[in-house]
């Protein structure tokens, strides 16, 4: 018989930045919390990221204007984006539901949605950053995404009026600006559009952060201790972990790119799809970037921390596959050299990681309660904005759980929507 772990009101599935935030809110709120972490804390998906907290660019993965040219990088292996060609019913079926979910209506009302939870999210990290004791590089010095095209630059300016109407302001820098302000920068450029209010972090710093301010709102925190199953009876559920029993009376599943897997445990059918992405961590380059910088038509995310850079990016639709192509890194690492002054940069002398974003059709996180399930919640499928918006979707799920008005629009979010 497997050992009693105790009783708590709420279990949460997975301790990334978003179950941790979850836990941290709803401990604020006098609820009791365990967090239920298959490996160690932080270190899925939340580990390695880009680190930054853009509201600029927290906009769902399905866009408009971009679906042809994302068709036609699928099948090339160093593209930004892409698929590998298989017979996968359940890929079908993602993918025609994306491509839906692409038209304009949806795309702005989502990119509302999630500029707001952004906004409030990236405000939280830098109240957190003045408090904590856990300092985790946090730096608001903008972001700068710079344009290789006059057409990418005329589309992103289309964007960035957007998401101007949302309450992100920016200003435009001409080629010579560019070169200018941020000589990290050796390519040539058309121009750049600059977003004064973003803000860039150490991600799992951050994380760290998190945890050990929920600690000290007394969330229990169980590190390999994988949800292998769950029965429920009239007063709760019983989490049957690696570990021992957890019973609890609600669950939250925030397991990531893996809560399609996990929630057929519950019966749940969640069209959730791992897109794996890979960051590089190299040494502190002269001149080092001022700032994070996005170089746009590559999709390469370049964050300067104090004594490294990282380089993050490529999208590639996997499912659950961790595995390492070493072709999809390499072409990062071109793209960076031909951009950046960073040297003889090869992933012989960087730290290399991947991570799954976990990935819904429509592009939205589901934050909020299943479908039939009375006592089963949903906080996951925030795709690329995770870090950036993981304290407000906490926020608002220990809102919902604990019955108080929300504090933002949770409609966007349903959870029951699949
Ligand atoms: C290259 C790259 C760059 C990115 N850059 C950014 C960025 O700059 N800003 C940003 O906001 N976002 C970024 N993202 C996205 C961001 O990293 C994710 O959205 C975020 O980390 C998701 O957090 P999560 O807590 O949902 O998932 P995870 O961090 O993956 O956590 C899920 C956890 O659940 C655990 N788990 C799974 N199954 C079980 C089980 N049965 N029992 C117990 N535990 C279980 C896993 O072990 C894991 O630790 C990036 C992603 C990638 C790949």
């Amino acid at each position: 018989m497997d050992a009693s772990l105790g009783k708590v009101d709420v279990a949460i599935v997975g301790g990334g930045v978003v179950g941790i935030a979850c836990a941290l809110e709803l401990a604020r709120r006098g609820t009791s919390v365990r967090v239920l972490e298959r490996g160690r804390l932080g270190h899925g998906c939340s580990y390695g990221n880009a680190g930054w907290l853009t509201a600029s660019l927290a906009l769902p993965l399905a866009a408009p204007g971009q679906t042809f040219k994302a068709l036609a990088w699928l099948l090339d292996r160093e593209s930004p984006f892409y698929i590998r060609p298989r017979l996968d019913p359940a890929l079908a079926a993602w993918l025609v539901r994306f491509l839906m979910s692409s038209r304009r209506a949806p795309f702005e009302r989502g990119a509302e949605a999630l500029i707001e939870l952004s906004r409030r999210s990236v405000d939280f990290w830098e109240r957190l950053a003045s408090e904590t004791t856990e300092p985790f590089g946090f730096e608001r010095n903008g972001l700068l995404a710079v344009y290789e095209s006059k057409q990418a630059l005329a589309f992103a300016r289309r964007r960035a009026a957007l998401t101007a109407r949302f309450g992100i302001p920016h200003e435009e820098w001409t080629a010579e600006q560019v070169r200018d302000r941020e000589p990290a920068i050796r390519g040539l450029s058309v121009g750049g559009l600059f977003f004064p209010e973003d803000a860039h972090c150490e991600p799992y710093g951050a994380v760290r952060a998190l945890i050990s301010e929920a600690r000290r709102l007394g969330v229990r925190f169980d590190e390999q201790a994988e949800v292998l199953d769950v029965s429920s009876n009239g007063a709760g559920d019983h989490l049957r972990t690696a570990r021992g029993v957890v019973h609890a009376k609600e669950i939250v599943v925030a397991a990531g790119a893996w809560s399609g897997s996990f929630g057929r445990r519950l019966n749940l059918r969640l069209p959730m799809l791992g897109a794996k992405g890979y960051s590089l961590l190299a040494r502190r380059v002269e001149p080092h970037p001022v700032r994070s910088i996005y170089l746009t038509e590559r999709k390469i995310a370049v964050t300067p921390h104090a004594e490294t850079l990282r380089i993050a990016g490529t999208l590639e639709l996997v499912g659950e596959d961790l595995s390492m192509d070493a072709r999809r890194v390499g072409a990062i690492v071109r793209d960076a050299r031909a951009m950046l002054e960073v040297g003889e940069l090869s992933t012989a002398d960087a730290d290399v990681w991947r991570g799954l974003r976990p990935c819904m059709p429509d592009g939205m996180p589901a934050i909020g309660r299943t479908r039939g399930a009375r006592n089963v919640w949903l906080a996951t499928g925030h795709q690329m904005t995770g870090l950036k918006t993981a304290p407000a979707t906490g926020r608002l799920l220990a809102e919902l759980i604990c019955g108080e008005a929300p504090s933002v629009d949770p409609a966007p979010f349903r959870a029951d929507r699949f």
